[in-house]
């Protein structure tokens, strides 16, 4: 069995032809600068990257260029589209009705399209990429698997933000979570590794990117996340704030006059590591900073990691209690400091990590970084949100 799964962005389409039968992916790559050029690079297994410059003037565009590139000669990987199983969609945001993965139909399409306003950058172009699958594959059984709905059991008490209820009640505004999809894939694999059910288990899994998330994943539900309404809130990202004051951004606002959409750049686009540091929003760049003895480098990076250990406590807290912690994620699978920092002085929750493993940390596997005799188990497991995807769309589409 043969599944595509497709992740678009504002400006880009990832994409990963999974062979359901052996696990692997036959075919990946991404269609960049949609709707203002146009790129694309396409790795088959085995063989090298290819790279081509093509007008993509929008998503379903990008898809055809996709489909095409699969069933070429010379890059392709299967004789014609018809091989094609089913379609799995990577859609950030399910709003509150859509609250598990689905299959994509018209109404979902359209409820999809009715909370636009509450996602307005990721909501269009995973609406444009079914619309076009549902065009050119009409016969292909499509699924939806939304980053939110693994928060979609979060009960009220922590997903009401306190302000005037009626915000609530009329405006849909509310903790909806994101990254769902790598959270429940990677606490879904520690349970795994520690030959337990998910159902005993407490775990905090964090998912350190350039954005990023932490999430207490209780008895196998998640029960509280850092990301709320948008993926602003919590700790401090690559370019994103994380949780501020409310009222710096009006006092901002008021005394500098900036409009709503200035402000939310700055928040977005020019805060977290880049706006401490001034330097980079990447942690590899501010690592090595830091290290050579730049003092805003090791700010950002401080205020980072204590953010991360805010939440690790407080999760604990509300889990009373914690059996592992995971770090996933290209910061987590991959910064040795980070999670240094993050770690050191947990003792007291019972958290504690081997300096020598995650010295020597193994890249791309599940890897322990557990001091012997800590009561809480602490490792790395690589994120894997296509192949859940790929796992869903397998369990729905037939
Ligand atoms: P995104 O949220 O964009 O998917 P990633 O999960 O790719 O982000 O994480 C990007 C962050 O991971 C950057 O801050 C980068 O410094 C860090 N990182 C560290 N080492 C690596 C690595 N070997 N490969 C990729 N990212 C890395």
């Amino acid at each position: 069995m043969k599944i595509l799964v497709l992740n678009a962005g504002s400006s880009s389409l990832k994409y990963q032809l999974f062979d359901m039968d052996s696990g692997e992916v036959t075919a990946k790559g991404n269609c960049e600068r949609i709707g203002a050029g146009g790129t694309v690079t396409h790795k088959k297994a085995g063989a090298d990257k290819y790279f081509e410059e093509i007008d993509l003037p929008d998503h379903g565009r990008a898809i055809e260029v996709v489909l095409d590139l699969l069933v070429s000669a010379e890059h392709g990987v299967i004789g014609s589209i018809g091989e094609i199983d089913a379609v799995g969609h990577r859609v950030a945001h399910g709003g509150e009705q859509c609250r598990e993965s689905t299959r994509v139909t018209e109404s979902v399409i359209k409820y999809l399209e009715s909370i636009v306003p509450i996602n307005p950058l990721h909501g269009p172009p995973a609406i444009a990429g079914m619309k076009a699958c549902l065009a050119l594959m009409p016969d292909v059984p499509q699924v939806a698997v939304f980053d939110t709905s693994f928060y979609s059991e979060i009960e009220d008490f922590r997903y009401i933000y306190p302000i005037p209820y009626e915000y609530y009640e009329k405006d849909r505004i509310r903790r909806y979570g994101f990254h769902g999809t790598s959270h429940r894939y990677v606490s879904a694999e520690m349970a795994k590794i520690l030959g337990k059910p998910l159902s005993e288990l407490k775990i905090i899994t964090c998912h350190l990117g350039n954005g990023s998330s932490i999430t207490a994943v209780d008895h196998g539900k998640a029960i509280d996340t850092s990301l709320g309404f948008t993926p602003q809130e919590g700790i401090a990202m690559g370019t994103r704030s994380g949780s501020i004051d409310p009222t710096v951004v009006t006092y901002l606002m008021k005394t500098k006059g900036y409009t709503p959409d200035e402000m939310e750049n700055i928040l977005n686009k020019k805060s977290g590591l880049l706006g401490i540091s001034g330097m980079s929003n990447d942690c590899r760049n501010l690592t090595e900073a830091s290290e050579k003895g730049d003092p805003m480098a090791t700010l950002a990076l401080k205020i980072m990691t204590n953010g991360i250990k805010r939440y690790i406590g407080a999760y604990a807290a509300e889990m009373n209690g914690l059996d592992a912690l995971v770090f996933t994620a290209g910061i987590g699978e991959n910064q040795k400091n980070i999670r240094r920092m993050v770690c050191e002085n947990m003792s007291y929750l019972g958290i504690e990590i081997d300096a020598d493993k995650n010295e020597n940390f193994v890249r791309g596997i599940p890897f322990d970084l557990t001091k012997e005799g800590a009561k809480v188990q602490t490792w790395i497991i690589p994120t894997d949100e296509e192949y859940m995807i790929a796992l869903d769309t397998k369990k729905l589409a037939f």
